[in-house]
Protein backbone atom coordinates (compact mmCIF):
# COMPACT_ATOMS: atom_id res chain seq x y z
CA UNK A 1 0.00 0.00 0.00
CA UNK A 2 1.26 3.60 -0.60
CA UNK A 3 -0.30 5.88 1.41
CA UNK A 4 -1.00 9.49 -0.06
CA UNK A 5 0.91 11.26 3.05
CA UNK A 6 2.66 9.20 5.72
CA UNK A 7 3.13 11.59 8.72
CA UNK A 8 3.77 8.50 10.98
CA UNK A 9 7.11 8.15 8.55
CA UNK A 10 7.68 12.35 7.72
CA UNK A 11 7.78 13.00 12.07
CA UNK A 12 10.03 9.34 12.41
CA UNK A 13 12.42 11.02 10.71
CA UNK A 14 12.88 14.08 13.09
CA UNK A 15 13.41 11.79 15.90
CA UNK A 16 14.83 11.11 18.60
CA UNK A 17 14.99 15.29 18.53
CA UNK A 18 11.31 15.40 17.84
CA UNK A 19 10.70 13.20 21.17
CA UNK A 20 13.45 15.10 23.33
CA UNK A 21 12.03 18.57 22.36
CA UNK A 22 8.19 17.33 23.47
CA UNK A 23 9.70 16.13 26.56
CA UNK A 24 11.16 19.69 27.47
CA UNK A 25 8.05 21.77 27.04
CA UNK A 26 6.23 19.36 28.76
CA UNK A 27 9.00 19.49 31.77
CA UNK A 28 9.01 23.43 31.43
CA UNK A 29 5.53 24.17 32.88
CA UNK A 30 5.31 27.14 30.48
CA UNK A 31 3.02 25.88 28.09
CA UNK A 32 1.65 29.17 25.97
CA UNK A 33 3.19 32.77 24.93
CA UNK A 34 6.86 31.99 26.02
CA UNK A 35 9.94 31.80 24.91
CA UNK A 36 9.33 28.63 22.23
CA UNK A 37 6.64 31.23 20.70
CA UNK A 38 8.56 34.35 20.56
CA UNK A 39 11.71 31.88 18.85
CA UNK A 40 9.59 30.36 16.21
CA UNK A 41 8.47 34.26 15.41
CA UNK A 42 11.81 35.83 14.87
CA UNK A 43 12.95 32.88 13.27
CA UNK A 44 9.56 32.21 10.88
CA UNK A 45 9.71 35.86 9.73
CA UNK A 46 13.59 35.64 9.21
CA UNK A 47 12.70 32.93 6.94
CA UNK A 48 10.37 34.50 4.93
CA UNK A 49 12.02 37.81 4.96
CA UNK A 50 9.51 40.05 6.51
CA UNK A 51 10.44 42.31 9.86
CA UNK A 52 7.38 40.28 11.99
CA UNK A 53 5.57 37.33 12.57
CA UNK A 54 2.29 36.69 15.09
CA UNK A 55 1.84 32.70 15.95
CA UNK A 56 -1.64 31.93 15.92
CA UNK A 57 -3.83 29.28 16.63
CA UNK A 58 -4.13 27.73 12.82
CA UNK A 59 -4.57 28.75 9.23
CA UNK A 60 -7.92 29.96 8.80
CA UNK A 61 -7.89 32.23 12.14
CA UNK A 62 -4.28 33.22 10.47
CA UNK A 63 -6.61 35.25 7.65
CA UNK A 64 -9.36 35.96 9.36
CA UNK A 65 -7.47 37.79 11.82
CA UNK A 66 -5.48 40.00 9.23
CA UNK A 67 -8.93 40.47 7.80
CA UNK A 68 -10.34 41.69 11.25
CA UNK A 69 -7.01 43.46 12.28
CA UNK A 70 -7.66 45.83 8.94
CA UNK A 71 -11.32 46.29 10.15
CA UNK A 72 -9.93 47.17 13.60
CA UNK A 73 -7.59 49.33 11.90
CA UNK A 74 -10.11 51.37 10.20
CA UNK A 75 -8.58 50.48 6.61
CA UNK A 76 -11.86 47.87 5.68
CA UNK A 77 -15.30 48.20 6.80
CA UNK A 78 -18.37 45.36 6.93
CA UNK A 79 -19.40 44.68 3.73
CA UNK A 80 -15.93 45.98 1.59
CA UNK A 81 -15.08 43.07 -0.92
CA UNK A 82 -12.03 41.03 -1.38
CA UNK A 83 -11.13 39.38 -4.52
CA UNK A 84 -10.24 36.13 -4.01
CA UNK A 85 -9.64 32.84 -6.32
CA UNK A 86 -12.42 31.07 -6.86
CA UNK A 87 -10.95 27.27 -7.03
CA UNK A 88 -9.04 27.09 -3.37
CA UNK A 89 -10.14 25.61 0.01
CA UNK A 90 -13.14 26.83 1.76
CA UNK A 91 -10.99 28.33 4.43
CA UNK A 92 -9.80 31.48 2.38
CA UNK A 93 -13.41 32.31 1.46
CA UNK A 94 -14.57 31.92 5.31
CA UNK A 95 -11.83 33.70 6.57
CA UNK A 96 -12.94 36.90 4.51
CA UNK A 97 -16.34 36.41 5.64
CA UNK A 98 -15.41 35.90 9.42
CA UNK A 99 -14.56 39.26 9.10
CA UNK A 100 -17.57 40.81 8.34
CA UNK A 101 -16.56 41.40 4.39
CA UNK A 102 -18.01 40.35 0.92
CA UNK A 103 -15.65 37.68 -1.01
CA UNK A 104 -15.78 38.22 -4.86
CA UNK A 105 -14.62 35.05 -6.65
CA UNK A 106 -12.03 35.13 -9.56
CA UNK A 107 -11.54 32.37 -11.95
CA UNK A 108 -7.99 30.62 -11.91
CA UNK A 109 -5.51 30.20 -14.96
CA UNK A 110 -5.91 26.71 -15.90
CA UNK A 111 -2.37 26.30 -16.78
CA UNK A 112 -1.50 27.35 -12.80
CA UNK A 113 -4.47 27.24 -11.16
CA UNK A 114 -4.10 30.66 -9.43
CA UNK A 115 -5.60 33.36 -9.73
CA UNK A 116 -5.81 34.59 -13.28
CA UNK A 117 -4.50 38.14 -12.87
CA UNK A 118 -6.06 38.52 -16.41
CA UNK A 119 -9.85 38.75 -14.49
CA UNK A 120 -8.78 40.65 -11.44
CA UNK A 121 -9.34 44.20 -13.38
CA UNK A 122 -13.22 43.64 -13.85
CA UNK A 123 -13.91 42.57 -10.73
CA UNK A 124 -12.31 45.80 -8.89
CA UNK A 125 -15.67 48.35 -7.69
CA UNK A 126 -15.49 51.15 -5.16
CA UNK A 127 -15.75 48.56 -2.38
CA UNK A 128 -12.94 46.60 -3.27
CA UNK A 129 -10.43 46.24 -0.75
CA UNK A 130 -8.26 43.43 -1.31
CA UNK A 131 -6.98 40.99 -3.57
CA UNK A 132 -5.99 37.91 -1.56
CA UNK A 133 -3.87 35.41 -3.65
CA UNK A 134 -4.06 31.42 -2.71
CA UNK A 135 -0.44 29.83 -3.55
CA UNK A 136 -2.16 26.52 -4.11
CA UNK A 137 -0.60 23.37 -4.43
CA UNK A 138 2.64 24.90 -3.53
CA UNK A 139 2.61 27.11 -6.82
CA UNK A 140 3.78 30.53 -5.75
CA UNK A 141 1.52 33.24 -8.06
CA UNK A 142 2.89 35.24 -10.34
CA UNK A 143 3.32 38.68 -8.94
CA UNK A 144 4.14 41.56 -10.92
CA UNK A 145 0.70 42.14 -12.37
CA UNK A 146 -1.31 41.57 -9.42
CA UNK A 147 1.01 43.88 -7.60
CA UNK A 148 -0.09 47.15 -10.67
CA UNK A 149 -3.19 46.60 -10.30
CA UNK A 150 -3.02 46.84 -6.53
CA UNK A 151 -0.98 49.86 -6.59
CA UNK A 152 -3.29 51.32 -9.60
CA UNK A 153 -6.40 50.82 -7.27
CA UNK A 154 -5.22 50.99 -3.54
CA UNK A 155 -5.93 47.70 -2.80
CA UNK A 156 -3.98 45.23 0.39
CA UNK A 157 -2.64 42.14 -1.19
CA UNK A 158 -3.12 39.28 1.34
CA UNK A 159 -1.45 35.98 0.67
CA UNK A 160 -2.95 32.19 1.49
CA UNK A 161 0.45 30.78 2.16
CA UNK A 162 -1.05 27.33 3.80
CA UNK A 163 0.16 25.48 0.67
CA UNK A 164 3.33 27.16 -0.15
CA UNK A 165 5.96 27.28 2.81
CA UNK A 166 9.53 28.59 1.21
CA UNK A 167 8.11 29.02 -2.65
CA UNK A 168 9.06 32.09 -4.03
CA UNK A 169 8.50 34.65 -6.90
CA UNK A 170 11.39 36.23 -7.94
CA UNK A 171 13.20 35.24 -5.39
CA UNK A 172 10.93 36.64 -2.67
CA UNK A 173 9.47 33.79 -0.59
CA UNK A 174 5.89 33.67 0.09
CA UNK A 175 4.67 35.74 2.91
CA UNK A 176 6.77 38.60 1.97
CA UNK A 177 5.19 38.93 -1.59
CA UNK A 178 2.06 41.17 -0.25
CA UNK A 179 1.05 43.20 2.26
CA UNK A 180 0.21 40.23 4.70
CA UNK A 181 0.18 36.87 4.75
CA UNK A 182 -1.07 34.03 7.00
CA UNK A 183 0.16 30.15 6.67
CA UNK A 184 -1.17 26.90 8.73
CA UNK A 185 0.90 24.57 10.10
CA UNK A 186 -1.78 21.83 10.02
CA UNK A 187 0.08 18.17 10.06
CA UNK A 188 0.15 17.62 6.37
CA UNK A 189 1.22 21.22 5.18
CA UNK A 190 4.79 21.32 4.11
CA UNK A 191 5.79 22.61 7.16
CA UNK A 192 3.28 20.45 9.86
CA UNK A 193 2.59 20.92 13.84
CA UNK A 194 1.44 17.86 15.39
CA UNK A 195 -2.17 19.26 15.76
CA UNK A 196 -3.12 22.83 14.64
CA UNK A 197 -1.25 25.87 14.25
CA UNK A 198 -0.65 28.54 11.74
CA UNK A 199 0.88 32.65 11.66
CA UNK A 200 0.91 35.79 10.12
CA UNK A 201 3.83 37.48 8.35
CA UNK A 202 3.95 41.19 7.75
CA UNK A 203 6.83 44.22 7.09
CA UNK A 204 3.37 46.21 8.63
CA UNK A 205 4.20 46.97 12.37
CA UNK A 206 0.84 48.26 12.43
CA UNK A 207 -0.74 45.40 11.41
CA UNK A 208 1.52 42.96 13.30
CA UNK A 209 0.91 44.54 16.66
CA UNK A 210 -3.17 44.66 15.81
CA UNK A 211 -2.75 40.57 14.71
CA UNK A 212 -1.36 40.01 18.14
CA UNK A 213 -3.85 41.96 19.98
CA UNK A 214 -6.63 40.21 18.52
CA UNK A 215 -5.54 37.08 18.59
CA UNK A 216 -5.13 37.56 22.45
CA UNK A 217 -8.85 38.53 23.69
CA UNK A 218 -7.59 42.11 22.83
CA UNK A 219 -5.84 42.42 25.20
CA UNK A 220 -3.33 45.15 25.02
CA UNK A 221 -1.73 44.54 28.25
CA UNK A 222 -3.47 42.04 30.62
CA UNK A 223 -6.97 42.55 31.82
CA UNK A 224 -7.13 45.61 29.76
CA UNK A 225 -8.82 45.06 26.56
CA UNK A 226 -9.18 47.69 23.92
CA UNK A 227 -10.78 45.71 21.45
CA UNK A 228 -12.70 42.71 20.85
CA UNK A 229 -10.79 39.64 20.07
CA UNK A 230 -10.76 36.18 20.53
CA UNK A 231 -8.69 33.44 21.23
CA UNK A 232 -6.11 32.21 18.82
CA UNK A 233 -2.43 31.47 20.50
CA UNK A 234 -0.06 28.94 19.44
CA UNK A 235 0.99 26.26 21.77
CA UNK A 236 4.60 26.48 22.86
CA UNK A 237 4.59 22.76 22.14
CA UNK A 238 3.69 23.70 18.20
CA UNK A 239 6.17 26.55 18.79
CA UNK A 240 9.10 24.28 19.79
CA UNK A 241 7.95 21.64 17.39
CA UNK A 242 7.78 23.82 14.22
CA UNK A 243 11.34 25.56 14.96
CA UNK A 244 12.98 22.08 14.83
CA UNK A 245 11.20 21.27 11.68
CA UNK A 246 11.67 24.84 10.32
CA UNK A 247 15.61 23.78 9.81
CA UNK A 248 14.86 21.19 7.63
CA UNK A 249 11.97 22.94 5.54
CA UNK A 250 14.02 24.09 2.75
CA UNK A 251 15.79 20.45 2.14
CA UNK A 252 12.37 18.90 2.60
CA UNK A 253 10.62 21.22 -0.23
CA UNK A 254 13.74 19.82 -1.94
CA UNK A 255 12.77 16.11 -1.66
CA UNK A 256 9.34 17.18 -2.94
CA UNK A 257 10.52 18.40 -6.02
CA UNK A 258 13.10 15.33 -6.68
CA UNK A 259 9.67 13.22 -6.33
CA UNK A 260 7.96 16.15 -8.15
CA UNK A 261 10.78 15.99 -11.54
CA UNK A 262 10.74 11.75 -11.42
CA UNK A 263 6.84 11.76 -12.19
CA UNK A 264 7.08 14.37 -14.94
CA UNK A 265 10.41 12.35 -16.12
CA UNK A 266 8.28 8.92 -16.46
CA UNK A 267 4.59 9.52 -16.83
CA UNK A 268 4.41 9.28 -20.60
CA UNK A 269 2.86 12.14 -22.52
CA UNK A 270 -0.48 12.08 -23.46
CA UNK A 271 -3.15 13.78 -24.25
CA UNK A 272 -5.40 12.02 -22.14
CA UNK A 273 -3.28 13.56 -19.19
CA UNK A 274 -2.20 17.30 -18.11
CA UNK A 275 0.78 17.46 -15.65
CA UNK A 276 2.09 20.36 -13.51
CA UNK A 277 4.01 22.80 -15.12
CA UNK A 278 7.22 23.36 -13.45
CA UNK A 279 9.18 26.09 -15.34
CA UNK A 280 10.47 28.06 -12.84
CA UNK A 281 11.94 25.47 -9.76
CA UNK A 282 11.65 27.89 -7.37
CA UNK A 283 8.33 28.92 -7.52
CA UNK A 284 6.66 25.75 -6.79
CA UNK A 285 7.09 23.09 -3.44
CA UNK A 286 4.82 20.42 -4.54
CA UNK A 287 2.46 20.54 -0.94
CA UNK A 288 0.01 18.44 -3.84
CA UNK A 289 1.71 16.87 -7.24
CA UNK A 290 -1.55 17.67 -9.44
CA UNK A 291 -2.63 15.82 -12.35
CA UNK A 292 -5.84 16.54 -14.69
CA UNK A 293 -7.75 13.74 -16.10
CA UNK A 294 -10.85 13.52 -18.17
CA UNK A 295 -11.56 10.02 -16.74
CA UNK A 296 -10.53 10.99 -13.11
CA UNK A 297 -12.29 8.90 -10.95
CA UNK A 298 -11.84 5.98 -13.38
CA UNK A 299 -7.90 6.51 -13.29
CA UNK A 300 -8.18 7.09 -9.17
CA UNK A 301 -10.37 3.29 -9.16
CA UNK A 302 -7.08 1.77 -11.33
CA UNK A 303 -4.60 3.61 -8.77
CA UNK A 304 -6.44 2.28 -5.81
CA UNK A 305 -6.46 -1.56 -7.06
CA UNK A 306 -2.88 -1.37 -7.14
CA UNK A 307 -2.55 -0.21 -4.06
CA UNK A 308 -2.01 3.24 -4.52
CA UNK A 309 -3.73 5.87 -2.18
CA UNK A 310 -4.75 9.25 -4.22
CA UNK A 311 -6.87 12.50 -3.12
CA UNK A 312 -8.88 15.31 -4.57
CA UNK A 313 -7.98 19.03 -3.96
CA UNK A 314 -10.82 19.38 -4.07
CA UNK A 315 -13.97 17.15 -4.98
CA UNK A 316 -16.59 20.26 -4.86
CA UNK A 317 -15.67 23.72 -5.74
CA UNK A 318 -16.86 26.48 -2.93
CA UNK A 319 -19.09 27.96 -4.98
CA UNK A 320 -21.06 25.04 -4.84
CA UNK A 321 -21.00 24.13 -1.39
CA UNK A 322 -24.14 24.59 0.65
CA UNK A 323 -23.09 26.84 3.21
CA UNK A 324 -22.23 28.96 -0.19
CA UNK A 325 -25.59 29.78 -1.47
CA UNK A 326 -24.64 33.41 -2.75
CA UNK A 327 -22.67 31.63 -4.99
CA UNK A 328 -25.35 29.39 -6.83
CA UNK A 329 -26.13 32.01 -10.02
CA UNK A 330 -21.89 32.16 -10.51
CA UNK A 331 -20.76 30.34 -13.65
CA UNK A 332 -16.90 29.20 -13.20
CA UNK A 333 -16.07 26.45 -16.13
CA UNK A 334 -12.26 26.89 -15.11
CA UNK A 335 -13.03 26.47 -11.32
CA UNK A 336 -15.23 23.44 -12.41
CA UNK A 337 -12.94 22.16 -14.98
CA UNK A 338 -10.17 21.98 -12.36
CA UNK A 339 -12.47 20.38 -9.48
CA UNK A 340 -13.82 17.55 -11.80
CA UNK A 341 -10.52 16.75 -12.91
CA UNK A 342 -8.03 16.81 -10.16
CA UNK A 343 -6.24 14.05 -8.95
CA UNK A 344 -3.33 14.32 -6.73
CA UNK A 345 -0.89 11.63 -6.61
CA UNK A 346 0.99 10.44 -3.55
CA UNK A 347 4.03 13.01 -2.30
CA UNK A 348 6.27 13.83 0.01
CA UNK A 349 10.07 14.27 1.78
CA UNK A 350 10.10 10.33 2.76
CA UNK A 351 8.78 8.69 -0.48
CA UNK A 352 11.15 6.12 -1.68
CA UNK A 353 12.36 5.07 -5.31
CA UNK A 354 10.67 2.32 -5.64
CA UNK A 355 6.90 3.53 -4.60
CA UNK A 356 7.64 6.26 -7.23
CA UNK A 357 8.20 3.59 -9.28
CA UNK A 358 5.32 1.79 -8.91
CA UNK A 359 3.00 5.12 -8.92
CA UNK A 360 4.39 5.97 -12.43
CA UNK A 361 4.26 2.79 -13.62
CA UNK A 362 0.76 1.88 -13.05
CA UNK A 363 -0.46 5.51 -14.50
CA UNK A 364 1.58 4.48 -17.97
CA UNK A 365 -0.41 1.59 -17.61
CA UNK A 366 -3.89 3.45 -17.47
CA UNK A 367 -3.05 5.39 -20.53
CA UNK A 368 -2.02 2.29 -22.51
CA UNK A 369 -5.37 0.68 -21.65
CA UNK A 370 -7.83 3.94 -21.97
CA UNK A 371 -8.27 5.10 -25.43
CA UNK A 372 -8.80 9.63 -25.06
C1 LIG B 1 -4.93 24.27 5.03
C2 LIG B 1 -5.42 25.50 4.38
C3 LIG B 1 -5.97 26.57 5.10
C4 LIG B 1 -6.40 26.49 6.54
O1 LIG B 1 -5.49 26.09 7.45
P1 LIG B 1 -5.95 25.45 8.86
O2 LIG B 1 -4.69 25.51 9.65
O3 LIG B 1 -6.44 24.08 8.60
O4 LIG B 1 -7.00 26.35 9.43
C5 LIG B 1 -6.26 27.74 4.43
N1 LIG B 1 -6.06 27.86 3.11
C6 LIG B 1 -5.57 26.85 2.37
C7 LIG B 1 -5.36 27.05 0.91
C8 LIG B 1 -5.26 25.63 2.98
O5 LIG B 1 -4.78 24.61 2.23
Amino acid sequence: MIDYLDLKKINHSFEPELSETVGRIVRSGWYLLGEENKGFEREFADYCGTAGCVAVGNGLDALTLIFMAYCSLGLMQPGDEVIVPANTYIASILAVQRAGLKPVLCEPEWETCNIDPERIEALITEKTKAILVVHLYGRACHMPKIKSLAAKYALKIVEDCAQAHGARDGGVRVGALGDAAGFSFYPGKNLGALGDAGAVTSDDEALIDRVRVLSNYGSSKKYVHPFRGVNSRMDELQAAVLRLKLKRLDQDNEKRKQVALRYLQGIRPSSGLCLPAFDDPEAHVFHIFTVFCAQRDALQAFLKERGIQTLIHYPIPPHRQDSMTEFAACSLPITERIHREELSLPISPEMSEEDIRCVIDAINEFLDQVAF
